[in-house]
């Protein structure tokens, strides 16, 4: 008999992402043997509290008396002074000219890229991501109705393989996802590569008479180390959709804010924006958390603990290329992709598990043959864990 429910929403609801069943086997082993032999790599949840500015804004909006104005529904599309806000904060930063009406509040990065997603979509069309990717842009692109095509990376530096982005876009083509600082590799995309996606989207747009969109997902902007710069892809491409969070930057990734920002430079702009409302509308992303929009308006400014985290980064990376591992240093994001010591990065991940090492194997990345550490941890933890990771590696000497 044919089921009641969406075979397909109910695969995606009964089997759990590999990242939140590691977490969830974490959680359970803690209870059997300990919290302090058991190492969780596994989720991107930032250990750095949210700056003070944060916690003060929320305080004394919570506080307020006219909780209407605090708690009641925005417009769908988010606040009128909160959009002016970020407008104004991306102009400010960036040499832009963002206009509130182009800017739409949502729950997150997941719901930007969604939202984004669902007022592109056609059917038949494709979107591309460069491997490796986050694992939720396939659930995303194909929720949308729409055809997820993975573009290869170039090894050391997870930088993506141009000859065959060429070779990937076709007359479906409606866009591509652009991720830097990156998740799962740390990479930060430079200027010039920044440029050749650019001039490649630019040539295939011309030749197919299409519309090409770079979707900028960008919830690691900020988290950049060595005074590393992160090129602001508007500025190098016209038809930039800018999918932003505050989910890692403040630290708020339980308070789901965002937005979406389309760039004065984006021609069809005026057509997009009322997409996007009604993508919102219909996926029910409307009115993003009230509290949240009016706290982020006022701390736009506001850095994250990049210290702490590079503090982090330098122990982890530090140790485990002293103890033999391969990885690339990470210039931004919070996270170390590591060489597995076997070319079966889930066995690998099996195997890492009974030293207490929770480590998220690259295949679902699209990027076999590799495994994610997440440094967004305590220092304590990693130092307790080097002595696992030793002992990791030497089981593959015996
Ligand atoms: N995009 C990337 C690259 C991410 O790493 C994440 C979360 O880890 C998201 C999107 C989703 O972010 P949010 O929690 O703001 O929805």
């Amino acid at each position: 008999m044919k089921n009641f429910y969406n075979d397909k929403t109910y695969d995606l609801g009964s089997r759990r992402s590999v990242i939140r069943e590691l977490f969830e086997y974490g959680k359970k082993r803690a209870q059997e043997v300990g919290e302090d032999k058991v190492y969780d790599f596994s989720l991107g949840n930032p250990n750095v509290p949210a700056p003070e500015c944060v916690r003060e804004e929320i305080m004394r909006l919570a506080s307020l008396p006219d909780s209407t104005s605090i708690h009641g529904y925005t417009s769908a599309q988010g606040d009128v002074a909160v959009r002016n806000a970020v407008a104004e904060n991306l102009n400010q930063r960036f040499n832009s000219h963002f206009d509130k009406d182009y800017i739409y509040m949502t729950c997150g990065a997941a719901a930007s890229l969604t939202i984004t997603l669902h007022a592109l979509a056609t059917d038949g069309d494709e979107f591309i991501a460069f491997a490796p990717f986050f694992p939720e842009y396939r659930v995303f692109v194909e929720g949308a109705k729409a055809k997820l095509v993975v573009v290869p990376y170039v090894e050391p530096e997870f930088t993506p393989d141009f000859d065959a982005l060429e070779k990937a876009i076709t007359p479906n083509t409606k866009g591509v996802i652009v991720n830097s600082p990156n998740n799962p590799s740390g990479a930060v995309y430079s200027e010039a590569v920044v440029k050749k996606i650019a001039d490649i989207l630019s040539k295939k747009q011309a030749e197919y008479c299409s519309h090409i969109f770079l979707i900028a997902d960008e919830p690691y902007r900020e988290i950049v180390y060595d005074g590393k710069t992160v090129p602001f892809i508007p500025e190098y491409y016209d038809n930039t959709v800018v999918c932003y969070s505050f989910s890692k930057s403040l630290s708020l990734p339980g308070e789901r804010i965002g937005y979406i920002a389309l760039p004065d430079s984006l021609g069809g702009k005026d057509g997009l924006y009322p997409a996007i409302c009604g993508a919102g509308r219909m996926l029910g992303y409307v009115c993003a958390p009230s509290l949240m929009q009016k706290v982020v308006a006022n701390v736009l400014n506001a850095m994250p603990d990049i210290d702490a985290y590079k503090k982090n980064r330098d122990l982890l990376y530090g140790a485990l290329t002293d103890i033999g591992y391969t990885c690339v240093r990470p210039d931004g994001a919070f996270y170390l992709f590591v060489k597995a010591l076997e070319p079966d990065a889930n066995a690998f991940s099996e195997r890492a598990k009974k030293y207490g090492l929770l480590l998220v194997p690259g295949d679902s990345f699209s990027a076999p043959g590799y495994i994610r550490a997440s440094y967004c941890v305590s220092g304590k933890m990693i130092e307790r864990s080097i002595p696992a990771f030793k002992e990791l590696f030497n089981s593959y000497k015996n």
